[in-house]
């Protein structure tokens, strides 16, 4: 997680042997940013209250629309593709979920034989990206038979400023970006969308992003200084609905945030020895043999899943912490072997890389993590699922081990006997760097094919409110 340039640096002390606090692997990180400007902002209940009444009328308009039995097919997926795009599905995820049933039931692939590419291709992202799979053959007669390759001639066949959309999906897909993010930049294309003259989804649309910049504010203020991280956790659930398991998140990924780095940027080897095993024993007790600079983050950890445990118990709900606290545990001890590999100047294979690395990648402490703070979906059922550890949460570790390896690899081999995907690639098949970073791009593309299809129906539990990738 490291992004500033590295110094490690060796000096003698009086009696001529280096000092401890001088072999630390250091890196200088720059200070945060953001100060605390953030502690200063004071929630306006009666603004929040006024955009959440908007909300509530707006809602039931755009329902009556997505229920509306005399509305054709094309236009009702159009409208869906609308609701997705500006970041309102949480709103209508039953509505939409009835709709599609009963459009996908009726699906003829004769009725796409003279439906243009625009139709075509709204329809079918609207199926997949719900989860329905509508087949890829409503796309043959755009092609050409010999070379399976697109027609020169679609690409005059676009409306508006369609082709500074597509621009943009093929650099950044939209189910692969934030969601805030991609909401905000759709509005400046909503005006050309067919649906724009339902007045109502405009309005709904304005109140939410006001709504959510509020309360969104409102998070940051009670977790002040650590902003990036909150945004990663926006990617996770943006449902105003999840305020508490957003900040829960966020505080989680703040305390993984500083292990990893006190695993790869500060601590001995002796003391990251010290420091595993007092996390694996999970005791006020052992803290006095830690070292001194990680005893407060010691008592915090300790201190923050206690508080949970209780407020969440009573809810009958302690299992999930209990499941983040075995993810932190197993993330400490897959940090402790990548420093031992370090501190041995071993090279593990690929293999075995990647197997210690998938937990390191933090995937599975932060997405388990997420589900503490989710007051309803999550079921006895949908944990055990969790912990059999499917393939789409497979691909999604598999995603943020190798984008971040492939991505920091500059960075990281600036420091000493630092291990990532990279170079054990190169290794175990006897590759150049190059090569290996060509073949690592492409395991990530796969892993986005086994994502994209963990999410289609039947899924194993409701996957619809939570975006785990
Ligand atoms: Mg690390």
């Amino acid at each position: 997680m490291a992004t500033a340039n590295v110094s490690t640096t060796i000096q003698a002390n009086r009696n001529n042997k280096p000092s401890i606090e001088l072999l630390r692997p250091l890196a200088n990180f720059p200070p945060s940013t953001w100060g605390d400007q953030f502690l200063s902002f004071s929630l306006d209940n009666s603004k929040l209250e006024a955009y959440a009444n908007i909300i509530e009328e707006q809602k039931e308009d755009v329902k009556r629309l997505i229920d509306n039995p005399s509305m054709d097919s094309n236009e009702k997926l159009r409208l869906m593709n609308c609701v997705y795009r500006l970041g309102l599905k949480h709103h209508f995820i039953n509505e939409i979920d009835c709709q599609l049933d009963k459009l996908f039931k009726e699906f003829d692939l004769k009725d796409y034989e003279d439906a243009d590419l625009y139709t075509t291709s709204v329809n079918f992202q609207v199926f997949r990206q719900h989860g329905y799979k509508m087949s890829c053959d409503v796309f043959k007669k755009f092609k050409d038979c010999g070379s399976d390759k697109f027609h020169e001639y679609i690409t005059t066949d676009v409306r508006g400023n369609l082709a500074q959309q597509v621009k943009h999906a093929l650099m950044n897909p939209f189910h692969r970006g934030l969601q805030m993010v991609e909401a905000r930049l759709y509005f400046v294309y909503y005006e050309e969308e067919i649906c724009s003259i339902h007045d109502s989804l405009l309005k709904l649309a304005n109140a939410q992003f006001n709504y959510m910049q509020l309360l969104q504010k409102e998070e940051l203020r009670i977790l002040t200084k650590i902003p990036e991280l909150y945004i990663w956790i926006l990617g996770v659930f943006l449902d105003p609905h999840y305020s508490e398991a957003r900040i829960i998140t966020t505080k989680i990924a703040q305390l993984v945030l500083v292990l990893d780095d006190t695993y790869d940027a500060y601590g001995t080897i002796e003391e990251l020895r010290l420091i595993t095993d007092t996390i694996n024993r999970w005791e006020f007790s052992v803290m006095e043999q830690l070292p001194k600079y990680n005893k407060p983050f010691y008592k915090l950890l300790l201190n923050e899943y206690a508080q949970l445990e209780k407020r969440l118990s009573k809810q009958g709900r302690a299992n999930r912490v209990n499941a983040s606290r075995r993810a932190f545990q197993e993330l400490a001890s897959c940090f402790m072997k990548e420093a031992e590999w370090r501190n041995s100047g071993y090279v593990p294979s690929f293999q075995e890389y990647m197997n210690n690395g998938l937990v390191t990648s933090t995937y599975n402490v932060i997405s388990v993590s997420c589900l503490v703070g989710m007051p309803e979906i999550v079921s006895e059922e949908a944990l055990n699922w969790y912990e059999s550890n499917p393939k789409i949460l497979e691909a999604s570790a598999l995603l943020l081990r190798l984008n971040n390896d492939v991505m920091s690899f500059e960075f990281e081999a600036e420091r000493e006997h630092q291990i990532t995907s990279v170079h054990t690639y190169m290794k175990s098949f006897g590759v150049s760097e190059d090569v290996a970073i060509e073949e690592l791009k492409k395991m990530i593309e796969n892993a986005w094919k086994d994502i994209n299809e963990g999410f289609l129906k039947p899924t194993k539990v409701l996957l619809g409110k939570i975006d785990l990738h």
